[in-house]
């Protein structure tokens, strides 16, 4: 319990940081997950991912901080008595052994308890009867759950996945995500579910963790990193945005203004703001595609620009714009107005979107 009576987080990361020579990997990362909830940690390749969760597991040693799990250390004990359960990148089974003794591999039990347990884990990922095959027959999707089962048969106290879907081919990977969502919510176990694609952790996580450069940036629903990214690295690394170079005028009660320039046209647009911006400021506005529409050339309130490109998603039509003046290339979702490659456009802010969210300027003062 903590000081407040209510119950504390399940796992807790406080101020873990780990370094390789010089490098810093991980820079005081602090994160507290629910017990049974599924967290995807979100980052780019070298972000310091499976560096973090071989921390958890006992594979590393962090510089500084702690790691606690039902209010115990866990980072002063040795990785055989952790009870963590972790799935490899690679899945790491052994291709001469059965599916079953794959499972079962290394659980210390008398042989009859040995096997319901193989049976258990394998049912928990829809696997019944799977024991006598190999390995090597089974599909690829079918491989993935063979290494979940086989870290679910000690009974760990928390599951460690390490980008679970990125061997499957892209056909595989959304019917085995569906899977193991499903294996998850089964087990209901506590999870730190790693991966670098977006659309994996907002269908995997029941929050999403997002990591870059050694620091964590944001914890959230996949709506909030979506809607009010925390920071210009969120904006720009979770779903698609643009960037428009600007400055910042101030605040109009809770709505920020913003100055941008495109050749010979000046808009002020609305916001919201980063903390700490002060007025005068150089400045980004980070927008998403479907909160910028075109318009005829001449709209009020709206930038100049030429399209350059035109690519049709199914759900609908999306437009690059370079505005004039070499201001910026925005993405805009189409609205009524349509345009060709080559037209000259207005591009605005679409109304009833979420803000698009302002930031500083990086690299200015
Ligand atoms: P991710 O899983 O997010 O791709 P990693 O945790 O594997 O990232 O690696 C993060 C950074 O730490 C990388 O720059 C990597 O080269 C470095 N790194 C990881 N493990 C070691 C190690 N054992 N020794 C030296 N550098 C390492
Ligand atoms: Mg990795």
């Amino acid at each position: 319990m903590t000081p407040s009576g209510a119950p504390a987080p399940f796992l807790v990361l406080d101020g873990l940081a780990k370094r390789f020579g010089g490098h810093t990997v991980l820079d005081g990362v602090a994160l507290a997950v629910e017990r049974g909830e599924v967290l995807a940690l979100l980052g780019p390749s070298g972000s310091g991912k499976t560096t973090l969760l071989r921390l958890l597991a006992g594979f590393e040693t962090p510089d500084a901080g702690r790691i606690l799990v039902a209010g115990e250390r866990l980072d002063t004990l040795p990785p055989a008595r952790r009870n963590v359960g972790m799935v490899f990148q690679h899945y790491a089974l052994f291709p001469h052994l059965s599916v079953g003794e794959n499972v079962g591999f290394g659980l210390r039990l008398p042989r009859a308890e040995a096997a319901a347990r193989v049976a258990a884990a394998l049912a928990s990922v829809d696997l019944e009867g799977f024991e006598r095959r190999r390995v090597g027959e089974i599909s690829g999707g079918q491989q993935q759950r063979v290494a979940l089962a086989r870290a679910l048969a000690p009974e760990p106290r928390l599951l460690l996945l390490d980008e679970p879907l990125s061997n499957l081919d892209p056909t595989l990977r959304e019917r085995t995500r569906r899977e193991l969502r499903r294996a998850l919510a089964k087990v209901g176990i506590t999870t730190l579910l790693v991966t670098h694609e977006q659309e994996e952790a907002f269908h995997l996580g029941d929050r999403v963790a997002v990591l870059g450069g050694g620091r964590l940036h944001q914890v959230g629903t996949p709506e909030e990193l979506y809607e009010r990214p925390a920071t210009r690295f969120v904006a720009g690394f979770v779903g698609r945005a643009s960037a428009l170079p600007g400055t910042f005028l101030g605040l109009e009660g809770a709505a920020a203004r913003m100055r941008i320039v495109a050749g010979d046209t000046e808009v002020c647009w609305t916001g919201e703001a980063a903390e700490g911006l002060a007025a005068g400021q150089r400045v980004e506005l980070l927008v998403r595609p479907e909160a910028l529409e075109l318009r005829p050339a001449g709209g009020f309130e709206a930038l100049p620009g030429r399209v350059v490109e035109r690519r049709y998603a199914g759900h609908g039509t999306y437009y690059t714009v370079a505005l004039d003046g070499g201001t910026a290339e925005v993405e805009a979702l189409a609205g009524p107005h349509t345009a060709a490659p080559g037209e000259t456009v207005h591009v605005g802010l679409r109304r009833g979107t979420p803000l698009p969210r302002i930031f500083p300027l990086e690299g200015a003062a």
